[in-house]
């Protein structure tokens, strides 16, 4: 099992909570917390994964409490979304600005690409860069970890902020990238109705093996033509 954490930024809207930036009818820890959540349901579409959230609503959380929940669980990826503020345009991530492994600058580089190609199905987006920080979440987990700074909520930027549908885009982009990151398989979709056995059993039915492929072929044919579901495997 793989563990993920993710760490959506500042604690909450409530009363005497830290919202992060605030500007345009918005809230950096609401924003930051939609795309955790984004983030989370996809990730659940992977196979042999454990997410967790830092704080799944508001919640008064300290930047040390954050990398020790990640520590002490003994994760293996760590994300940290935030919505920049100060009057700019685009995305950044940052890493540790100080010895960090290569498996994490890998993990920045396939998140960043991941990230920044999802917004700009909505726009144009400026890449502000791959860059490190001494910030403490990076700093004090064990873990590759990677904050993301998604767009600024006082700018333009945040007409973006405010479409639901750029929100998930976002958030499905990180799980994709941490999905890559960790050669992540998806979970089997069945494509057809399977049919159990009382006992819970799944069956198979083999009608015919043949080194011919067009053989194979027109016995998937006659198949189907009587009813049957066939497919050449
Ligand atoms: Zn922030």
């Amino acid at each position: 099992m793989v563990k993920i954490v993710i760490d959506p930024g500042h604690e909450g809207v409530e009363n005497n909570l830290d919202p992060g930036a605030v500007a345009n009818g918005l809230k950096e820890a609401a924003l930051t917390l939609r795309i955790a959540k984004y983030i989370y349901d996809m990730l659940n579409e992977y196979e042999g994964v454990q997410v967790r959230l830092t704080r799944t609503g508001n919640q008064r959380l300290t930047l040390s409490q954050r990398a020790k929940m990640a520590n002490d669980w003994g994760a293996d990826v760590f994300i940290s979304t935030h919505i920049n503020a100060g009057k700019g345009t685009g995305f950044e991530s940052y890493i540790y600005n100080g010895g960090v492994s290569s498996q994490t600058v890998a993990l920045q580089n396939v998140l960043h690409n991941e990230i920044l190609a999802a917004m700009r199905q909505f726009g144009n987006i400026t890449d502000r860069g791959k860059k490190r920080a001494n910030y403490a979440v990076l700093r004090e987990t064990k873990m590759p970890a990677v904050l993301t700074e998604n767009l600024f909520i006082d700018s333009n930027d945040a007409k973006l902020l405010k479409n639901e549908a750029f929100l998930k885009a976002v958030g499905e982009a990180h799980a994709r990238g941490i999905a890559k990151f960790l050669g992540l398989p998806q979970k089997s979709t069945p494509s057809q109705p399977q049919q159990k056995s009382s006992d819970g059993k799944l069956y198979r039915v083999q009608v015919g093996a043949f080194s011919d492929r067009k053989n194979a072929e027109r016995l998937a044919e006659e198949l189907k033509k009587k009813g049957y579901p066939a497919i050449i495997v």
